[in-house]
């Protein structure tokens, strides 16, 4: 490529309402453009980075044996209101009407559509097993996109549904996709681990999310250093430095309702079925009355949570957004009532599983550290529920540890859930109708861009693995259109890698020096050779790795063999 017939557009500041610094370095860079909340234009230097990305996880999916199809970003509701999903689904499912008054939804994964392929195509066992992907544009009204494309609304996903004739060969599958899922994130070059999650209204211990470690990671991992030991504690928010986050801890661990030391003891204290909405619990009081019900979303839950609280214990206070606001630090949003009596103990976010905590940052409503409490019954729950930060743990290995991380994918082993509402069926071998197993898959396609810069940055901009940089060699001549030596010398260097299949461009805009290599840091090529009319006359050219500090000097006709070298 050269960077004439390409169109490059950075620029000096981020908008000011980016947060975080992927975010401002893709708009600084013209990888995207902002449409509007959660929605963004690819620009050419992001797409080919995120055509990267796609490529490698097409890659390695055919490789694993799923097969590749594309189901519609618009679907009928009819197919959502078998599994109860058009009406459960809440806000973040975008539905509209077409011109017939016909109910569709944009999708926002696919196992509707999916089971309804394989209902219709998967008849007998001799069909089995089978797992199709797409890589497709998904739509979630986020509550709040931010982040750029870490939390967008409109996003790429790779979604995989693997279908199964017994629950033992659905682990199968699973379990090559996790593989895969490792394959995957090791070629992009990303630091990862992947994690024990949630199986909400599934249950069972199959289900695991691909983390790339980052501090500005919106999910809390607990894991041990010595074993492979790891689970998200879903700690919303917590973004709060770890010295703090340990005060913080340490403070609460003091101030516990008298008698509750665990989820599980919480869970007896309240004497109600805390389930998957509720997401935290804290405040301190007088004895007997310290309770507090956050839950996260619709104010009906909020009410009946915290009736069911006031039904045990004293009647508890409504605390009205203001109040929230003042306790917390927190912007209640949506959040709606919330009770308590007694003194706040954590007024900022804190972070910290085992004993219920709560988290809440300066403008946000997430709280957190209850949720595993949803499947106390669970192994994973159930290891960690007791444990807190620095003891042993459940491996009985090492002392627990906290990290934060990205969500860039997540496995799932789903058993008959959807195959049983929509009553997708094949035949087995006895002649009998048998409902599939089935497991779904899903990667942020998009969401990796902002995960690898996250991980990969320093003060003048991105640094991209070789597999995923929008350009992995660029070449910088300076005087291009002054000196003949340099534009041969840039012009032999372009070909022979260009003959060598890297992917490689050359700055031939005319820039100055100054100006062309401030781009390029900023863009994060990694590798990058220089070539100057005063290098030539000694005999040399210049490399330099975006990570290095400073050039190696090369003779130009090395320089070739040298950014190979480099690029093995
Ligand atoms: P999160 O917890 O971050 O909201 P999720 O658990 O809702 O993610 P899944 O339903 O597991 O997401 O979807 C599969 C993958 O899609 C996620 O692992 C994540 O990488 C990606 N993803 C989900 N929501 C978004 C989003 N709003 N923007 C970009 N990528 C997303
Ligand atoms: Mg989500
Ligand atoms: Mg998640
Ligand atoms: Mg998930």
């Amino acid at each position: 490529m050269r960077a004439s017939q390409f169109f490059i557009s950075t620029q000096k500041e981020a908008p000011a309402d980016a947060d975080i610094v992927s975010q401002k370095l893709m708009l600084r860079a013209g990888f995207i453009r902002k449409v509007a909340a959660g929605v963004y234009n690819w620009m050419p230097m992001g797409l080919r980075s995120l055509k990267k990305v796609e490529n490698i996880v097409r890659e390695e999916m055919n490789r694993a044996g799923a097969i590749e199809l594309v189901m519609p970003i618009v679907q009928p509701a009819g197919l959502w209101q078998e599994t109860g999903r058009f009406d459960g689904m809440g806000a973040e499912l975008l539905r509209f009407k077409d011109r017939h008054d016909r109910d569709f939804v944009i999708q926002p994964t696919s196992e509707e559509v999916i089971t309804d392929i394989a209902r219709a195509e998967l008849r007998s066992y001799r069909a089995l097993p089978k797992n199709f992907y797409q890589i497709q544009t998904k739509f979630r009204d986020e509550r709040r996109p931010r982040f750029g494309v870490m939390r967008g609304r409109e996003f790429t996903m790779k979604d995989a549904y693997s279908f199964d004739r017994t629950a033992e060969d659905a682990g199968k599958s699973y379990d090559n996709m996790f593989a895969a899922y490792c394959r995957i994130f090791d070629r992009l070059g990303l630091t990862y681990r992947a994690v024990a999650a949630d199986t909400g209204a599934i249950g069972g211990d199959r289900s695991h999310e691909f983390q790339v470690i980052a501090e500005t990671g919106e999910d809390a991992i607990v894991y041990c250093p010595d074993s492979d030991y790891a689970a998200n504690i879903e700690l919303a928010e917590a973004l709060a430095p770890a010295g703090e986050r340990a005060a913080a801890a340490a403070e609460l661990a003091k101030v516990h309702t008298p008698g509750v030391k665990t989820i599980a003891d919480l869970v007896g204290f309240l004497n109600v079925d805390i389930t998957r909405t509720v997401k935290a619990v804290v405040v301190e009081g007088e004895e007997g009355d310290a309770v507090l019900m956050l839950v996260r979303g619709d104010h009906e839950l909020n009410e009946v949570k915290a009736e069911k609280v006031a039904g045990i214990k004293k009647p508890l206070t409504m605390a009205s957004p203001a109040l929230i606001k003042d306790a917390f630090g927190a912007n209640p949003g949506s959040l709606g009532p919330v009770g308590f009596k007694g003194r706040v103990v954590a007024d900022r976010t804190v972070a910290l599983m085992a004993d219920f905590v709560i988290g809440a940052n300066e403008d946000h409503y997430h709280y957190t550290g209850a949720n595993f409490v949803r499947d106390c019954a669970e192994p994973v729950v159930a290891d960690i529920r007791n444990v807190v930060v620095g003891d042993p743990s459940p491996c009985g290995k090492g002392a627990l540890a906290i990290q934060r991380g990205i969500e860039v994918g997540h496995v799932f082993y789903l058993g008959t859930k959807y195959s049983q509402a929509m009553n997708a069926t094949f035949l087995d071998e006895d002649g009998k109708p048998k409902h599939f197993e089935m497991g779904c898959y899903g990667i942020g396609v998009s969401r990796i861009l902002g995960a690898a810069i996250e991980q990969n940055f320093d003060d003048k901009g991105m640094i991209w693995p070789d597999a995923i940089a929008p350009f992995a060699v660029v070449i910088c001549p300076v005087g291009y259109d002054r000196s003949e030596g340099v534009k041969a010398a840039a012009d032999a260097l372009y070909a022979g890698l260009q003959a060598q299949g890297v992917d490689v461009i050359i700055d031939d805009r005319g820039e100055r020096p100054g100006a062309m290599f401030a781009d390029w840091e900023l863009i994060g090529a990694p590798h990058r050779v220089t070539i100057g009319d005063r290098g030539l006359k000694e005999g040399k050219v210049e490399y330099q790795h975006r990570r290095d500090s400073e050039s190696t000097a090369v003779a130009p006709d090395a320089i070739l063999a040298h950014v190979l070298a480099k690029l093995a």
